[in-house]
């Protein structure tokens, strides 16, 4: 039977069948003992070149039914448009790529944090909500489900109007990524690791503190606008430096940005989310492509 497969290509590609809101089998990891940041210097092409590979792996003989793949960017009709994190990605046609590698697929590209958000919808049960997701990790991703029609970059949005502020990895001023991102905090930082700065914060430094005040403040900035503009709702934070956040204080600043009382009732959760999560979003997003 025709299979429908997700893959995720961020620090690394994960290639899975998904049954359903659920992986079936195992998932495949390419570099299997890569580092973080394993993809960092290969080629678009090649990239390209290792997800078709690991996609025939697990389709086993036959073209999937639908192929979802998420992949960190600005993705227009199938084409990666920019990829601060990832440049090497920017202008590959992935979906043309894939289409042609596997003709009776319907092939769909996603930014990576809008298959995390439809994965988390698709295993919580809310695929009849707004679903919207915070990654924080190298740089910051803004997710959501369904899709919206726009570009998505909401780790991108403006959060201060200091012109100091120029840390963001696309080298925009005043971004959220700008304050948030690791790569950010470690220019900022030059003497420390992001761990260091929320380290010292809990001791009483005071620069640190500082930091950690606006870093909050800034993912509440952010969240208050997406509000404003997308009205009111969950907002779930995943990645690798959700484990700095301290959700009370966070949902605190958010409610002294938001005070409109039809927008009131939103919140943020921290959660947790694999690669899997991911992968059953991106496979769920090009199943209902297909069926549409
Ligand atoms: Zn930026």
């Amino acid at each position: 039977m025709a299979r429908t497969i997700g893959v995720l290509a961020m620090e690394h590609v994960a290639v899975g069948v998904v049954d359903g809101d659920r992986i079936a089998g195992k998932v495949q990891v390419f570099p299997e003992k890569g580092g973080e940041d394993s993809l960092r210097d290969v080629p678009g092409d090649e990239i390209a070149e290792i997800i078709r590979r690991q996609v025939r792996l697990v389709s086993e003989g036959s073209d999937p039914a639908a192929l979802g793949v998420g992949i960190p960017g600005v993705i227009r009709d199938g084409v990666v448009a920019e990829s601060p994190n990832l440049q090497q990605l920017k202008g590959l046609a992935l979906q043309s790529t894939l289409a042609a590698a596997f003709p009776a697929t319907a092939v769909r590209i996603l930014n990576d944090a809008d298959t995390i958000a439809a994965g988390i919808a698709a295993t919580r049960g809310e695929l009849d909500r707004l679903v919207r997701v915070w990654t924080l990790g190298t740089g910051v991703g803004y997710g959501r489900y369904p899709e919206g029609q726009g570009i998505g970059e909401g780790g991108h949005c403006v959060v201060t109007l200091d012109p100091k502020e120029r840390y963001c990895g696309c080298g925009g001023v005043g971004h959220l990524e700008g304050i948030m991102g690791h790569r950010a905090m470690r220019l900022r930082f030059l003497d420390l690791e992001p761990e260091e700065i929320f380290e010292n914060a809990r001791q009483g430094d005071e620069r640190c503190r500082e930091f950690v005040k606006l870093w909050h403040r800034a993912l509440a900035g952010a969240t208050a606008t997406s509000i404003h503009l997308d009205g009111p709702g969950k907002f779930y934070i995943t990645g690798p430096n959700a484990r700095f956040v301290d959700t009370a204080l966070l949902n605190l600043t958010l409610q002294e940005m938001v005070k409109m009382s039809p927008l009131q009732g939103s919140f943020l959760e921290v959660l947790e989310t694999s690669d899997a999560i991911a992968i059953i979003g991106a496979a769920v997003s090009a199943a209902r492509t297909r069926a549409a």
